[in-house]
């Protein structure tokens, strides 16, 4: 499981976005939260505002943790520092069922991904005192397998 030092001490250190913090802080109590906006529903990475409604309010509301790989890279050499001890690792790109796309990287390296596999967030607690967010699969079907069975 990459632990990626670096990423660690940024969230410790909340060197990241102020307007990310409910993240951070919602993962280390295992969930994961979004932005909300107040007048269409319409879920967010953190935004300032809607795209639709820009003077409406956002409010931070818990997530399911739930989407599909959307896209994913397995990485076997990187030229960041910061991850050079992560390798290999599997970069993902994951539709939360809110409909909010989400970076990350599966918990497992070793995992067998695919386009459109169910995926959850998971927690990974590997540097002490500092959760961050993974993904991991969720049963062994895609969604588009599951549809074509039916
Ligand atoms: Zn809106």
């Amino acid at each position: 499981m990459p632990t990626n030092q670096r990423l660690a001490e940024m969230i410790a250190e909340r060197r990241l976005d102020e307007l990310d913090d409910p993240i951070w802080d919602g993962i280390a109590e295992g969930c994961f939260p979004l932005h909300q906006c107040g007048r269409c529903g319409r879920h967010y990475w953190p935004a300032s505002s809607c795209v639709e409604h820009g003077s409406a309010a956002m409010a931070w509301v818990p997530s399911s943790g739930r989407g599909v790989v959307h896209t994913y890279v397995v990485v076997h050499r990187t030229n960041n520092p910061d991850y050079r001890g992560d390798t290999p690792y599997v970069g993902v790109v994951v539709r939360l069922d809110e409909g909010v796309f989400v970076h990350g990287a599966l918990a497992d390296p070793q995992t067998q991904v695919a386009i459109g596999q169910d995926v959850s967030v998971v927690t990974d607690r590997t540097v002490p005192g500092i959760a961050i967010p993974r993904f991991a699969p969720v049963g062994d079907r895609t969604r588009e397998e599951a549809h074509e069975q039916h």
